[in-house]
């Protein structure tokens, strides 16, 4: 089997997000950058498989500006076999991206591609359903667990009730739920092996995808600040506030 694994450069996690004072977007210069936490997932879930015999070939692929390199260079510490590099400097919908992932597919024809169930940047969830659709193939998003049976994969998801088991025909798309795995860190040894690996990179045009914005971001602004709470002496008076000033009730 071969795997395809859609990674994304996103402002690290542990950052205080700050808006750009002419509320055009939030600041990107001079701030630490890393892989999409949900991507590491799925990596993490692609290297597991190879290691088992269930993959014979691991391949990370993405899509961006400058550094975007880096994450790849990342995904191949971790142990893909080699990466893709999209190069744009657009700033990339979900639907170019994911037209983008269907020209790679086209190309590369892998048995299964694994993306994040959302990229912590623009928190949109739309990439791997949007891929499935332009591939016609089944989609099994929110994954907790994975298990392959010759030509099959069955997907537990995570839904709002609980869990919810499918049976997929492959080839597939996957995107990655929070307990699917624990992603490893990358050694030093496999930092350094992966210097050696191979990126190609390419453009759109190469693939033959328009990736003009078809969205006009009209302003980014900081959510309103949490005003101070107020403490109450009786429940007649929290009863009272919450029917009178805060009318919920
Ligand atoms: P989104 O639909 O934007 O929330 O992203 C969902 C998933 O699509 C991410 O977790 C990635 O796996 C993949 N993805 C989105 N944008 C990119 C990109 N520029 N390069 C590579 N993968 C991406």
């Amino acid at each position: 089997m071969k795997i395809m694994v859609a990674v994304k450069r996103v402002i690290d996690y542990n950052v205080k997000i700050r808006v750009k004072n002419d509320e055009t977007g939030v600041e990107t210069a001079n701030v630490k950058m890393s892989m999409n936490p949900f991507d590491e997932i799925a990596i993490e879930e692609g290297v597991r498989l190879a290691e088992a015999g269930t993959a014979e070939e691991l391949v990370a692929v993405s899509m961006g500006g400058d550094g975007t390199q880096e994450t790849i260079r990342t995904a191949l510490a971790m142990g893909a076999d080699r990466g893709i590099h999209v190069a744009s400097d657009e700033a990339l919908e979900p639907l170019a991206v994911a037209k983008l992932l269907k020209a790679l597919a086209d190309k590369e024809s892998p048995d299964l591609i694994i993306l994040g169930k959302q990229a912590i940047d623009d928190d949109s969830n739309q990439t791997g359903q949007m891929l499935a659709a332009l591939l016609g193939w089944s989609q099994g998003t929110f994954a907790s667990k994975l298990e392959f049976d010759g030509g099959h994969v069955s997907v537990t998801r995570e839904i709002d009730g609980g869990l919810e088991t499918l049976r997929l025909a492959m080839p597939a798309v996957i995107t990655t739920d929070l307990r699917l795995n624990t992603p490893r860190y990358a050694s030093l040894p496999n930092i350094m092996k992966a210097k050696k690996k191979t990126i190609d990179q390419m453009s759109p045009e190469d693939l033959g995808v328009d990736v003009t914005p078809r969205l006009t971001t009209l302003k980014v602004v900081e959510p309103a600040k949490r005003e101070a709470g107020v403490m109450v002496e009786t429940v007649e008076e929290l009863l009272d506030k919450l029917k009178n000033e805060a009318k919920v009730i």
